[in-house]
C-alpha cells in the first residue's frame, strides 16, 4: 500500500504571479515526488507500510531519519497544495475568523505572527497554524518536521502550512524570503483552511 504523489487540483500556473509556474512544477514533480518515493522505500516491507501517514507521524521519534524526513515531506507538501488556490487571498470568515480574533487579537496580528515565524525560521522549514485541541497556535518547525510529530514543540493538527525551504521561492524571489511570504497570503484558500479547522 504505497503512498502516491497527489495531483494538484489546479494548474502549475494557477498561482501566478505570486508563485511562478516553473517553481510549482519542479516543487511538485521533483521535490514532492522524491519525498513520496523515498518514504515508500523507507517503509517498504516494514509494519509501517500498513499505517496511514498520520499514524506514522505521531510515533515518528521511534523510526528512522528517512521516515521522519520523507514522511514529513510527503504530508507537508500535500497539505501545502491543498490550502492554496488561484482564487485565494482575502481573509477567513465565520468560526475560523472568530477563533483567530479571539486568539491573536485580530487577523492582522495573526498574519504578522505567522509571517514572523516563517521569516525567522533559520534555514529550511515550515510555518504552521495549529489546532492544538486547546486553541490555535502559530509555530514553525525545521526541515520536514510538522505538528503531528511526537517530537514537535507545538503539537496538534496543522490547518495552514507555509513552505519556507529555498526551493519553494528561490527562482522568483532569490534570497528575499519576506517578499515570498507577503505574496503567498494572496493564494491562501481560507475555505480549505476553515474545513480543516471544523474537523
Ligand atoms: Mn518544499
Amino acid at each position: 500500500m504505497a503512498f502516491k504523489l497527489p495531483e494538484l487540483r489546479y494548474g502549475y500556473d494557477a498561482l501566478e504571479p505570486y508563485i511562478d509556474a516553473r517553481t510549482m512544477e519542479i516543487h511538485h514533480t521533483k521535490h514532492h515526488a522524491a519525498y513520496t518515493n523515498n518514504l515508500n522505500t523507507a517503509i517498504d516491507g516494514t509494519k509501517l507500510a500498513d499505517l496511514t501517514i498520520e499514524e506514522i507521524l505521531k510515533d515518528v521519534s521511534g523510526y528512522t531519519a528517512a521516515v521522519r524526513n520523507n514522511g514529513g515531506g510527503y504530508y507537508n507538501h500535500r497539505l501545502f497544495w491543498e490550502i492554496m488556490s488561484g482564487n485565494g487571498g482575502s481573509r477567513p470568515e465565520g468560526e475560523l475568523l472568530k477563533a483567530i480574533n479571539d486568539t491573536f487579537g485580530s487577523f492582522e496580528n495573526f498574519k504578522l505572527e505567522f509571517s514572523t515565524a516563517a521569516a525567522t525560521r533559520f534555514g529550511s522549514g515550515w510555518a504552521w497554524l495549529v489546532n492544538t485541541g486547546n486553541g490555535l497556535k502559530v509555530s514553525s518547525t525545521p526541515n520536514q518536521d510538522n505538528p503531528l510529530m511526537d517530537l514537535a514543540e507545538v503539537k496538534g493538527t496543522p490547518i495552514l502550512a507555509l513552505d519556507v525551504w529555498e526551493h519553494a521561492y528561490y527562482l522568483r524571489y532569490q534570497n528575499r524570503r519576506p517578499e515570498y511570504i507577503e505574496a503567498w497570503w494572496n493564494v491562501v484558500d481560507w475555505k480549505e483552511v476553515a474545513k480543516r479547522f471544523g474537523r
